[in-house]
């Protein structure tokens, strides 16, 4: 069997241009919507997903503003700073950036965001209407995992779902998502005993760990919709060998970056037994900003209702 590749990358510029429409006809309006995002500390993988973040927002209409820290910014200072975006009328949508310089306290930065501008889906109210499906925001790559699955017209009705890993912004959401689609969900975690049984249970597998190539052939049912979720890096020859066969490509991006992106999936072993399959990169990832994207513009309808 060689899976079908799900195209991340269409499914966001599809989603993308309807974000883009709904956002002319609020600027037709008098309201552009608006995303502030803060970074704290000069994480350079933080940097770069929150300048892309901000570029798609030009790109489609949206307002954007980048508000940068520095690592020694206090939890006071930086819930002060929430407040004030709080306040801004024209800022719809307030993302902070994480992993956090470690002396800030995280949640009580995801508390003082005002829920109806936590485009991030993170604060616990958002939470709280996800788990009892009441309309909120959704965190960004979870509701990106469901476009995709719709998008190919995958159903999750009756199907058995594994979700590999239980954070708060991945696994957990998701697992969520597709029980309220009706799937039965099992969700695996670093204390799962026999990950690979579990997975090979699963008509849709999720890997949302952060383990480069763990989900090995035995850990898929033949046929399945598997999902990799996961961003790590590979940087030498063998192991681009390993999972990508000698790929020409990826040894030229390891020339070139020093790296390559690799998922939680095993992508040749995935490719050969799973009906259904994402590629990292341009899978999961392009989906998760035009996520971010929708969320912004959906809070700017909401608040000029
Ligand atoms: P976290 O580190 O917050 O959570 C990882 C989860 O995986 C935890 O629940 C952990 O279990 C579980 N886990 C870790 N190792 C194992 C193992 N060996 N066996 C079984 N379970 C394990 O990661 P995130 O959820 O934030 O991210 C997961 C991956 O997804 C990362 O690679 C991240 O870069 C990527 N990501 C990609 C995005 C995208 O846009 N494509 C967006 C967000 C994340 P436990 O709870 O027991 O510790």
């Amino acid at each position: 069997m060689v899976a079908q590749m799900l195209d991340g990358a269409l499914v966001a510029s599809k989603l993308n241009a309807e974000t883009a429409e709904r956002c002319r006809a609020l600027i037709a309006r008098g309201v552009r919507p608006g995303l502030a995002a803060v970074l704290a500390g000069d994480n350079p993988a933080s940097r770069s997903y929150v300048a892309s973040k901000a570029k798609t927002c030009a790109r489609l209409g949206l307002h954007s503003e980048i508000i940068e820290l520095p690592a020694e910014t206090t939890t006071a200072e930086l819930v002060a700073l929430v407040a004030t975006l709080n306040a801004r009328a024209d800022i719809h949508g307030i993302l902070v950036q994480m992993p956090l310089p470690a002396p800030i306290d995280a949640q009580a930065i995801i508390r003082a965001i005002d829920p109806e501008k936590d485009v991030d889906g993170f604060h616990p109210v958002n939470v709280g209407r996800l788990a009892l499906k009441q309309d909120g925001f959704v965190p960004c790559t979870p509701a990106g995992v469901m476009a995709l699955l719709d998008h190919y017209d995958l159903p999750a009705r009756g199907r058995r779902a594994v979700v590999l890993g239980r954070s708060a912004i991945v696994g957990l959401p998701l697992s969520l998502l597709l029980l309220h689609r009706d799937a039965t969900v099992t969700v695996c975690h670093s204390r799962t005993p026999d990950l690979a049984a579990a997975a090979r249970s699963a008509d849709i597998l999720i890997a949302a760990i952060g383990r480069t190539a763990l989900v090995t052939e035995d850990f898929i049912q033949p046929g399945a919709v598997v999902i990799d979720v996961g961003i790590n890096r590979v940087t030498t020859g063998e192991e681009v060998e390993a999972c990508f066969g000698g790929d020409p490509a990826r040894l030229a991006d390891i020339e070139k970056k020093g790296y390559t992106l690799i998922g939680d999936v095993h992508p040749r072993q995935a490719a050969e037994r799973a009906g259904y399959l994402t590629p990292v990169p341009g899978g999961v990832g392009p989906l998760t900003i035009a996520m971010l994207m929708r969320n912004t513009t959906l809070a700017a309808e909401r608040a000029c209702r």
